[in-house]
Formats: structure tokens, sequence, C-alpha cells
């Protein structure tokens, strides 16, 4: 383990998460839904903060940030397809480009269709990629600007990560993500199983994320548009990946 992460629980249903460079103590934040739990989290740590990674540029993302900035100065890291409309960047970077959390490097994935120039950040050597409001625990993010061609393309470049890398998005929308999952393949048993397990687990008030990447290529239907028992599954054996891919999402605005 290259980096210590730490869940933080914000608002309603949204989460941060701290990310503490193992050999160098650097620490980096994921996304600011409000100041007040990030700030706590620091302070009962004795951490400072050396960064903050933005995925994207909604209120529920960024909200919190001017505090921390106040408190703290970190490098604010963003989207430079989404300078424009995020809180102000020191660094601003595209898909491909890299970075540095202490002695860890960081990747950019562009993961737009939630909307437009949403980026995640993976970290190979962690095994561990944050992808807020593109891929999440069972579900994905509604379109609120892209394309479900630009959805798809975003999801499968994720789906290609290693399969035990941790997925770490960004809301807990678990447990309504796996009642609508099993709408759409109530016959998948690993999706049953990891149903109980999700109901299980918010009944303890336990977090249902990270989950691992083969979880969700396994459970998760928005990653499953492409698969012959999918298009069985939604009626569908004819039709394109894309095709499936937006059925599932339209079914999944109007559940
Ligand atoms: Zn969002
Ligand atoms: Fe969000």
């Amino acid at each position: 383990m290259t980096l210590e992460i730490v869940t933080i629980p914000c608002r309603t249903d949204n989460y941060a998460f701290l990310l503490r460079d193992q050999a160098t103590g650097k620490v980096a934040l994921v996304d600011v839904p409000e100041s007040y739990p990030i700030q706590k989290a620091l302070q009962d740590r004795g951490w400072k903060l050396d960064m903050v990674l933005l995925t994207h540029h909604h209120y529920d993302h960024v909200d919190g940030l001017p505090e921390l900035v106040e408190e703290y100065h970190p490098q604010v890291i963003g989207a430079k397809a989404d300078a424009n409309r995020l809180p102000p960047l020191d660094l601003a970077l595209n898909e491909g480009d890299t970075f540095t959390v202490g002695e860890t490097e960081g990747h950019i994935i562009d993961v737009s269709g939630h909307t437009i120039g949403h980026i995640a950040f993976h970290f190979p050597t962690a095994k561990a990629v944050f992808t807020a409001d593109s891929l999440m625990a069972l579900g994905c993010g509604r379109l609120f600007e892209g394309t479900p061609e630009m959805m798809w393309a975003s999801l499968s470049k994720l789906a290609a990560l290693p399969v035990d890398t941790l997925v770490y998005s960004g809301h807990e929308y678990t447990a309504s993500n796996a009642k609508f999952a099993l709408t759409v393949e109530p016959e998948n048993t690993a999706l049953q199983a990891r149903s109980a397990d999700i109901t299980a687990k918010r009944a303890a008030g336990i977090p249902t994320v990270p989950s691992t990447l083969k979880e969700e290529l396994a459970t998760n239907p928005f990653l499953r548009a492409h698969l012959p028992e999918m298009k069985t599954a939604v009626g569908m054996e004819t039709a394109s990946d894309v095709e499936v891919f937006a059925a599932i999402r339209k079914q999944k605005d109007d559940f």
C-alpha cells in the first residue's frame, strides 16, 4: 500500500477521500463536498493538506474548498477542459497527464458523461481509482451533459483497469442502485449476493465504497451492456453496446 486512504462521509450521501502518501506524509484530498468533516478528519490525525484533486464542477464536490484553501493553502488540481467553471486551479491537467502525491504517481482519465470534463484520478501503485459521479458502486452518474456514447467510452476505459483496482466513487447510492440492478438482471447470482451484502453493510452503517473493479464487472449493469447475457436480459440481442447502455441508463432515470 503506497497510499493510506480515509473515507469521509459528507453532506447527506457524498464521500470525500484523504490520501496520505506513506513515504513522504504528503496528503491529498479528493473532492470537497463540505469543509467541516474534512477539517475534523485532518485534525484528528494531525495531518496537513497539501493538495486537493477535483473530479468535476458540481457544488456537492467543490463547495467546501474556500475554507480549506484559507486554512491549508493546498495546491488545487482539476481538469483543464473544465477550468472555466471549476474553482481557481493551480494545476490544470488533461487525460494522460500524471502528477504525484509525494512519491505516488497519479494519472488523469477523462470520464466525461455525467458532466463534460469530469476526470478520474488513478493511482496504479495504490490500485485505486477515484471516479466520483462516473463509475459508481453498482451504478453510474446521470447523464447531465454528455451523451451515452461518451459515458460508455468513459466506463470502458475504467473497465480496462486491473480488476483488483479499488473504485472510490463519490456517493453512497449503492442500496438503491442494487434495487435497480436486480430489476435488470434478476438472475445474476453475483448481483444477488452483493445486494444482500450491501443491505447488511448499510444496516450496520458501513460505507459500501470502495468496491473492487472485479465486483463491478460482475454486477454493475452499466459495465455489462456489451455482454450477450445482458443483451438477452434486456431483450436487445441485436443492439449495439452503446444502445444497450443507453437503454439501461434511461430505465434508471425513470426508476
Ligand atoms: Zn456530480
Ligand atoms: Fe455528485
